[in-house]
């Protein structure tokens, strides 16, 4: 695979939410966004030393230099070793219970979701197979990555993404899939639709390898219509139709439901409840569409707000649709471990967070400590707020502090 020689990522241009970002966070690789073209001028072959933890770059860095961080670097790793706690059952100070659940983009990152005893995979993002290979991969090879992703996760709830091809995930083997605008494109469930052979097979290779699992969930990406999700459900029939003329196992019932990251569906979203089986709210295109502004260009980074009023109050109007129709709702974007936006999901009512493993800690470590009536009353300031400077003096004050009673 092409990251296998590679020891860090300096981005020339991009944002913390682009697909770049969140790979390279999977392979942990440290990765720098730096608008410096010049860059890329440096001759091949230079030594390059990168300090992410504060976004520094040294092109062939010093011996003293490099010694620096040799010392700092067993330093840290002596201090992670020491501070590892196991995740238990979490639950709120006035003992509400929370869900956690583990973004997973490759297989090599179960392990450390089985380590941390996590409850379930929230997100497996389904597109990273087919990124990494010069040719479509069949059914039968997902199947087989689909297969050990449920056999490990044997026992505990999994949801796998259908394919979020497009956009900035390129297929390059696949012709005519150049576009000008590839955000606004043939996108995600629009792709998947529209090749419907690919979805057929990416499906069929899902159901197969969860035929076992005790609770297997299916979510569709960029949902923008209810027709839209009606149409992928049919597609998953279909494909139930083709495995049982095969006769071979499959999952008979998976739960379906629909990526809620578009704005379009904002105003259908009580109707939409009551065909979906569940919702993932996926915060980071949600702001992207919201606010018109391209996760992945560092240009324009900051009118990427999550604290946008707008986005804040979308947040609050999806988890209280999907409560009023009790279906399961859960935030897999990147706000969903943000420390100052945990109590505000809190109080407006969410109850089940899907997070990179890495973050599952620090986000248990955060709603240990709060309690839901204080939490509730920090999300209803915010929700009351018009203004992105009422909104930010509220999240400063916020920052560090316990919501607890
Ligand atoms: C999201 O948009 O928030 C999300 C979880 O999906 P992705 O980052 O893969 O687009
Ligand atoms: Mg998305």
């Amino acid at each position: 695979m092409a990251s296998e020689d590679v020891k860090g990522i300096v981005l020339v241009s991009g944002g913390v939410t682009s697909h770049v970002a969140i790979i390279a966070r999977s392979l942990k690789l440290p990765m720098i966004i730096a608008e410096r073209s010049d860059l890329l001028k440096l001759p091949d072959g230079t030594p390059m030393l990168l300090d992410a933890d504060i976004g520094s770059i040294y092109a062939a860095p010093s011996e003293t230099i490099i010694q620096r961080f040799e010392i700092r670097n067993q330093a840290q790793k002596a201090e992670v070793r020491a501070t590892r706690p196991i995740l238990v059952q979490t639950k709120t100070r006035d003992g509400e219970s929370v869900k956690l659940l583990a973004n997973i983009n490759l297989l090599s990152e179960i392990k450390l979701a089985k380590d941390l005893n996590v409850e379930g995979i929230g997100l497996y993002r389904t597109e990273f197979p087919f990124l990494v290979r010069s040719n479509l991969p069949s059914e039968e090879e997902q199947y087989l990555v689909y297969k050990r992703l449920c056999d490990e996760m044997r026992d505990r709830e999994i949801t796998i993404r259908t394919l979020d091809i497009g956009g900035k995930k390129l297929l390059p083997y696949l012709e005519g899939t150049k576009e000008a605008n590839p955000e606004l494109g043939l996108r995600s469930i629009r792709f998947s639709l529209h090749h419907r052979e690919v979805f057929l097979q990416q499906l069929r290779a899902i159901l197969r390898a969860g035929a076992d699992t005790g609770k297997l969930k299916i979510v569709f990406p960029m949902i923008s219509a209810i027709d839209e999700f009606r149409q992928a459900r049919h597609a998953v029939e279909e494909a139930m139709v083709d495995l049982a003329r095969k006769k071979l196992p499959f999952h008979p019932s998976p739960a379906l439901g629909a990526m809620i990251e578009l704005p379009a569906v904002l105003d259908i979203i009580h109707e939409l409840a009551k065909e979906a089986d569940f919702f993932s709210i996926g915060t980071n295109d949600l702001i992207q569409y919201l606010l018109a502004v391209d996760r992945t260009n560092e240009r324009v980074a900051a009118y990427y707000q999550p604290y946008h009023p707008s986005v804040l109050r979308s947040l609050h109007r999806i988890i209280q649709a999907a409560v009023k129709a009790d279906i399961e709702v859960t935030v897999c974007g990147e706000m969903g471990h943000e420390p100052e936006f945990i109590p505000f999901f809190i109080g407006a009512g969410l109850r089940i967070f899907s997070v990179d493993p890495h973050f599952l800690r620090s986000v248990q470590e955060k709603i240990i400590n709060l309690s839901v009536s204080q939490a509730t009353a920090y999300a209803r300031a915010l929700l009351a707020e018009p203004t992105l400077e009422g909104i930010q003096a509220l999240l400063r004050s916020q920052k560090g502090r316990k919501i607890a009673d």
